[in-house]
């Protein structure tokens, strides 16, 4: 078999790669996929570009045909080697994160969509990360040209040749708005350039203006793809022996049961292969009962009907079906079983995919839910450079056992009782057992919204947390008596802060002479300097008037006999109280206050 593989690996014999479109949303991705997808038109001929299960494949004779104009007018004439183009029919981050194979991306080249008029946005960069991430060539499409002001439109032209047509302001305004995307790029560490003055692809990004309305710049893209397929990745699109395969969805289907729609990126599966992927159970062991592609496209197609082969060659997506699919994951590799496999090594290799992201949880963090393996892989990825922590992971819709999983955190770590559900729909009993309990569930379909709304909560329970506990919160301050205007229920002295911070609510006491009897005078509640009210006074600010007042219960103390001008007035300080300082107002002090606090300890003999 090894043999076999090694005589086909051969420069000559590539396969397709594929492609994956990314961008932000309504930057054009769906759109634009469309409009590399349309057929001719004028013949009304498909010209060979076929619908398959997740992807559309591209052959090189429709390519051909499609950058025929472009191509005339190149001075380097480029021999296109490839069999075709696989394009992952579903745009975005989701496609992108499941087409994975041991942290290694299957997609093999990528067009990150960007708005002309918007440059980019935050989805823009979050595809930027994972394309970094997993290391995948791309080429940046920066579309809706056609929204420059007085665009003259020539569908489907070359878009040099149509920037050639344009008149002065609006290649101004083009050139412009050029120059601000790649300052832009250039912000998030990468060089860009227009392709047609891009002199190295492994330097820059190109950028290629197109319109997916009136697809002037749509040859473009295609060329562009193959050229640098060809140029930049030969190896990886040589035949292997074994194969490199992924789950993107798994779908239930009438009459099939559950199926997985797979793109196989490279060697061959054939009926009856035995097969592992991943399941939320462990690994799933089966056997390929039918390998499906949808009828072709200008057939009479009649709902449900496929067509069966016998064995598929990669690059392609298709539909299996096979049976005990029903736990299977989205986003897992999937693996064959040969004459001389370890089956349960196997079985291991495929399970690693969410064992591996076991290592990301911690003792203390909040519960996230994705709907595939690969969407999981992204949110953690962004958790942790969010340095938000992580106590429990799962794939699928959210059930009430992950409420009962979130729950655990409401006793050792309250601000983490949440759930991040990705992606995924979240279960009617499960949504009430969380309200009632008070684990927050945030949902989205969207990372980045995701951690805007998490942000903003993490945020304002900060805010509710120090309110909550300002009355416990001790501030450190030492001050001095200068004057006396009250002695006693209220004392009101006029004082100086000589250290530290002096507050409304703070604790005041004397120490006596041993060094060791405190006497407690009451707390402040009231500060005022010229006759106005003050919440807070810090060490070098003008003298201030104090009220001390203890609570009803408590025996009024007295100026001259409990205290004296003599006495330093020291802020209350306890063990509890620098915890919550600690926890809660660590930002609110410098670190000079910080050193009160320590002074204040060995004054007041706290442990
Ligand atoms: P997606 O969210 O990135 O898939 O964006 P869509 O393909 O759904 O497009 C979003 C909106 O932008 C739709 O209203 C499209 O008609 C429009 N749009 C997409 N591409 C272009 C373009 O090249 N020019 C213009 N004028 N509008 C476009």
């Amino acid at each position: 078999r090894h043999k076999e593989a090694l005589a086909a690996r051969s420069a000559d014999d590539l396969r397709s790669p594929i492609c994956v479109i990314l961008g932000h949303v309504d930057t054009g991705k769906t759109k634009l996929l469309d409009k590399i997808r349309q057929t001719n038109v004028q013949g009304g001929e498909a010209g060979g570009i076929t619908q398959q299960i997740g992807a559309t494949f591209f052959p090189m004779s429709a390519i051909n045909e499609k950058t025929k104009k472009l191509r005339e007018n190149l001075t380097k004439q480029v021999e296109y080697k490839l069999p075709g183009l696989l394009i992952i029919d579903t745009p975005g981050h989701e496609s992108f994160s499941n087409l994975r194979s041991r942290g290694s991306s299957l997609c093999n080249i990528a067009v990150l969509v960007v708005d002309i008029m918007h440059g980019l946005e935050p989805q823009t960069i979050e595809s930027l990360q994972l394309l970094k991430d997993r290391k995948t060539p791309f080429v940046v499409a920066l579309n809706k040209i056609d929204r420059l002001f007085d665009w003259q439109v020539y569908p489907n032209y070359p878009v040099q040749e149509s920037l050639k047509l344009q008149k002065k302001h609006v290649i101004k305004e083009f050139n412009d708005r050029v120059e601000k995307t790649m300052l832009a790029f250039s912000e998030q560490g990468l060089n860009s350039c227009l392709y047609y003055n891009n002199k190295n692809f492994s330097k820059y990004v190109s950028l290629i203006p197109t319109s997916a309305h009136t697809g002037e710049g749509v040859p473009d893209i295609l060329h562009l793809l193959v050229e640098l397929s060809q140029s930049r990745m030969t190896d990886s699109l040589m035949y292997l022996s074994e194969i490199e395969c992924t789950v993107l969805e798994v779908k239930v289907i009438e009459g099939l049961g559950t199926t997985l729609d797979i793109i196989l990126s490279n060697g061959i599966l054939k009926e009856g292969d035995k097969i592992v992927v991943c399941g939320t159970n462990g690994p799933i062991s089966t056997v390929v009962r039918a390998l499906l592609t949808p009828q072709p496209m200008r057939e009479l197609r009649v709902k449900g009907e496929y067509v069966k082969h016998k064995e598929v060659k990669a690059a392609l997506g298709v539909k299996l079906v096979a049976s005990d699919l029903e736990n299977a994951i989205a986003g897992s590799r999937l693996m064959v079983i040969g004459p001389d496999d370890d089956e349960e090594e196997i079985m291991d290799a495929v399970m690693e995919d969410l064992t591996g992201l076991m290592e990301n949880v911690e003792k203390k963090g909040v519960c996230v839910q994705a709907s595939t393996l690969g969407s999981l892989e992204a949110l953690l990825t962004f958790l942790k450079q969010m340095e938000i922590p992580v106590s429990g992971i799962n794939i699928g819709p959210v059930h009430k056992k992950d409420i009962i999983r979130a729950s655990i955190m409401l006793e050792k770590a309250k601000e983490y009782a949440q759930l991040l559900a990705f992606d995924v729909t979240i279960d009617k009993d499960a949504q009430e057992l969380a309200d009632q309990v008070g684990v927050k569930i945030f949902k989205a379909d969207i990372i980045y919204h995701l951690f805007d709304s998490y942000k903003s909560y993490m945020a304002e329970l900060a805010e509710q947390k120090k309110i909550d506990q300002a009355p416990k919160a001790v501030f450190p301050c030492i001050l001095k008596i200068i004057q006396v205007f009250n002695k006693r229920s209220p004392i009101v002295v006029g004082v100086d802060v000589i250290e530290g911070v002096l507050k409304i609510g703070t604790p005041i006491c004397v120490v006596g002479e041993d060094g060791k009897t405190i006497t407690d005078l009451g707390k402040v509640t009231g500060i005022e300097l010229n006759h106005k009210q003050k919440q807070i006074v810090k060490k070098g600010e003008p003298s201030v008037a104090v009220k001390l007042e203890v609570a009803h219960y408590e025996t009024p103390k007295t100026h001259g006999r409990h205290f004296d001008d003599k006495n330093l007035l020291y802020s209350h300080i306890t063990r509890e109280s620098i915890d919550i300082l600690k926890s809660t107002f660590k930002q609110d002090l410098n670190k000079e206050e910080w050193g009160v606090v320590v002074k204040l300890k060995k004054i007041l003999n706290v442990a």
